[in-house]
C-alpha cells in the first residue's frame, strides 16, 4: 500500500472534476523535510522551529538558526516555506529557560506572548529568518495571535530587525510575507481586522479546537470531548475563511484536521485550497483528493454545516469518505 501511494508523489492533488488542492507539509526538522519532499510536498506550510531550541543548553544564536532556515529554504527549491516563530509554553518546555509555574499553561505565558516579552530572543530569530529569505521563498508566521496590538508589536520588531540588516549590509526579502496563525477564538472574531495587517492566515485547528471547546488538548480524561467536527469549530472555520476572502488574503489549514482526509469536503466547500500536514499524511490525503468529486463533496459539506452535533457531522463525513473508494 505504501509503495502504491509513493507513485502519487509527483502527481498533483486534483479532484475528479478539476479542483486543485495544494498539499504542503508541517515539519519540525530537516529530516522531516526530506520525508515531506519525498512525499511530494508543495513546500512547507508550517515549520515548527521549536526543535532548534530543544535538547540543548542555551538559546540558538542568529547564525546557527540562519543556517538551518537557509538549508530548508534551499532544499524546498523556490516553493514556499512558512517559518513559524517560537511557540513554547503550553505543553512545550525548554530545559534552560525557566518558565513560571502556572495553573493554566495553555492560557498563560506562551508563544507570541513570550516573544513580545523577550524581544532579544524574538529579534534574533526574526533576523535569522530574514537572512534566509534571501535564499528562497520564505514567509514568517506568528503563533497564537489574539489581538491587533500583538501583530503590530511583532511587526515593529520585524522592522527593527530589517533596519539592522540594512545597516549590516546583509540581504533579505524586503517584501517578505508575514502571516499569523488563527488558533485563538478572539482572532476568529476579529479576523477582518487582522486581515488588514496580515498577508495570510493559517488556521491551527489543534489549538483552535481546544480553545473553542474549552477542552485541554493534553488532558486524556476529556479527550472524548475534543471534537474537531463540533459545529462551533466549523463555524469558526467558515468565519475565518470569509474574512480572509473578503480581504483578499490567502488562508490555509495547518492543524491535524488538514491531515484527516474526512475533512476534504469541508475544505472544498469553504474554498480552502492550501493544506499543510505531517509528511506521513501527504500521500494518503492526496489519494483521497484524487478519488473525490468536488461537486458531490461540496453538497455533502453543505449538509454537514446544517447538522447540529459533532457525532452527526463526523458520521456523515466518514460515510462519504468510505463511499468514495
Ligand atoms: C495548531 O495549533 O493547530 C498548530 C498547527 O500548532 P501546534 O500544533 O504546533 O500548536
Ligand atoms: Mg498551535
Amino acid at each position: 500500500k505504501k509503495e502504491q501511494l509513493q507513485v502519487l508523489a509527483t502527481v498533483d492533488a486534483v479532484t475528479k472534476d478539476g479542483s486543485v488542492l495544494q498539499l504542503a507539509s508541517n515539519i519540525s526538522s530537516v529530516k522531516e523535510l526530506d520525508l515531506a519532499l519525498k512525499h511530494g510536498a508543495k513546500g512547507v506550510g508550517l515549520f515548527r522551529t521549536e526543535f532548534l531550541y530543544m535538547d540543548r543548553a542555551t538559546f540558538p544564536g542568529e547564525q546557527e538558526q540562519y543556517e538551518v532556515y537557509r538549508l530548508v529554504a534551499e532544499k524546498t527549491a523556490g516553493q514556499p516555506v512558512v517559518i513559524r516563530t517560537l511557540d513554547i509554553g503550553g505543553d512545550k518546555q525548554l530545559d534552560y529557560f525557566e518558565l513560571p509555574e502556572e495553573d493554566n499553561p495553555f492560557l498563560g505565558y506562551r508563544a507570541i506572548r513570550i516573544s513580545l516579552d523577550r524581544k532579544d530572543l524574538f529579534k534574533t530569530q526574526l533576523t535569522a529568518i530574514l537572512r534566509a529569505s534571501a535564499a528562497g521563498n520564505v514567509k514568517i508566521m506568528y503563533p497564537m495571535i489574539s489581538s491587533v496590538e500583538e501583530l503590530q508589536q511583532a511587526n515593529e520588531i520585524l522592522r527593527e530587525a530589517m533596519a539592522d540588516l540594512d545597516e549590516r549590509g546583509l540581504a533579505y526579502d524586503a517584501n517578505i510575507q508575514v502571516g499569523i496563525m488563527i488558533e485563538v477564538p478572539a482572532a476568529v472574531m476579529i479576523a477582518d481586522l487582522l486581515a488588514e495587517e496580515a498577508d495570510f492566515f493559517s488556521i491551527g485547528t489543534n489549538d483552535l479546537v481546544q480553545y473553542v471547546l474549552a477542552v485541554d488538548r493534553m488532558n486524556e480524561q476529556i479527550a472524548h470531548m475534543y471534537h474537531p467536527y463540533h459545529p462551533a469549530v466549523l463555524r469558526m472555520l467558515r468565519a475565518t475563511v470569509d474574512a480572509a476572502h473578503t480581504a483578499g488574503i490567502d488562508v490555509s489549514v495547518c492543524g491535524e484536521m488538514a491531515g484527516d482526509e474526512r475533512s476534504i469536503p469541508l475544505w472544498l466547500e469553504l474554498g480552502i485550497r492550501h493544506l499543510s500536514m505531517s509528511p506521513q499524511s501527504l500521500l494518503r490525503v492526496k489519494h483521497r483528493v484524487l478519488n473525490t468529486t468536488a461537486s458531490d463533496a461540496k453538497e455533502e459539506a453543505r449538509k454537514c454545516f446544517a447538522l447540529r452535533t459533532s457525532s452527526d457531522i463526523e458520521e456523515r463525513l466518514q460515510k462519504f469518505n468510505d463511499a468514495s473508494g
